[in-house]
């Protein structure tokens, strides 16, 4: 929903300043629409109807993968596709993976979204309306942006869209913000005043090698995105959560992991290796055993390390393959 539109157009009806209030409270809460906002006098339900799209986003098309993730295909009003993903745990967790752009202008080789085309920031919106669309089926209580897209090149929409989930039921504690090192972003996600955890996509500790599989680092380097991650611990005190694709004979070798060890401070780091997603790329995925060996170096070193949980794979739903494809 247009919150700025809506405002506008309960003013322009001479309604009371609390009504937006209402609206709100009510679609934050799951209602399904207007219709459903009982303490509303009816009439002004049907205009809002009218006036303000209860999404701004139009559902197409919706998969459900055997582990119980579902991922949405959503488009905006000027045709842009928007991906966003709810996760459900054994323990109840409901997780939503939510999206910040169209597309994605970063050009990492192992991800879906960076190859294809970008289109454009999404508006805080746009961003609260692929979390309202899960929220309508049940509680969520977790939201990452590791969707689509490079949340700090469009921090203020992404921001403004945190201040609201709350409302939702998702405390900023349970917000998680990823980056592929977006200094001028981490400084400025450091300066605000939510307490929003960071995630770094690191994927090599080697600055040569991160430049090949991730070009951006050739913009910001690892060695002072690492410098603003710990600006941003000193300012939060929050660990940083590392994330780390396994890929077969490029990054999971014995020595990188060991110099993994050595380039993050286990006091301000944890890391989460992620198997990889197949993607149409030239990369082979780590195996489970690599994967392990890897884990147990790090820990070896005092680094926290843990294996992300793949979900939703078979539906093109898990880490770096939302593409909007059929
Ligand atoms: N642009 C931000 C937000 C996207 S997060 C960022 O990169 O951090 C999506 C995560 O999935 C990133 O850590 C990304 O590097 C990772 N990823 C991309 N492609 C992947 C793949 N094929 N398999 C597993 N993880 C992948």
């Amino acid at each position: 929903m247009d919150l700025a539109l809506l405002q506008s157009t309960l003013a322009e009806l001479g309604q009371p300043d609390f009504r937006a209030r209402q609206v709100w409270e009510w679609t934050a809460r799951g209602a399904p629409g207007y219709a459903a906002m009982t303490n509303l006098p009816a009439a002004l339900r049907g205009e809002l109807a009218e006036r303000v799209p209860f999404s701004s986003l139009a559902l197409e098309r919706e998969a459900r993968a055997s582990d119980g993730t579902v991922k949405a295909l959503l488009r905006t009003h000027d045709g842009r596709p928007v991906e966003a993903v709810l996760m459900r745990y054994r323990d109840g967790r409901r997780s939503l993976c939510l999206s910040s752009q169209s597309g994605c202008p970063l050009t990492c080789t192992f991800c879906a979204t960076g190859a294809m085309r970008f289109a454009r920031n999404l508006t805080a919106g746009e961003i609260l309306d692929q979390a309202l669309h899960f929220r309508r089926g049940e509680g969520v209580d977790h939201v990452v942006f590791m969707g689509m897209g490079e949340p700090m090149m469009n921090l203020d929409h992404v921001l403004e869209a945190c201040r609201r989930l709350p409302d939702l039921g998702v405390t900023h504690r349970r917000t998680a913000i990823s980056t592929v090192g977006w200094i001028p972003g981490i400084d400025r996600l450091a300066a605000q005043d939510m307490p929003i955890r960071l995630a770094l996509s690191l994927h090599a500790a080697d600055e040569a090698l991160r430049s090949q599989i991730m070009p951006v680092n050739d913009r910001y380097p690892l060695a002072d995105v690492l410098a603003a991650c710990e600006r941003h611990y000193a300012a939060k005190h929050r660990q940083v959560f590392v994330e780390y694709v396994m890929l077969a004979g490029v990054n999971d070798r014995y020595e990188q992991a060991v110099q993994l060890a050595q380039a993050l401070d286990p006091r301000v780091y944890k890391v989460n290796l992620i198997p990889y997603n197949p993607t149409g790329s030239a990369y082979d995925g780590s195996s489970r055993e690599a994967i392990a060996a890897f884990q147990a170096v790090l820990e070896e070193h005092g680094l926290r390390a843990t294996v992300r949980l793949t979900r939703g794979r078979d539906i093109d739903a898990a880490c770096g393959q939302l593409a909007a494809k059929a």
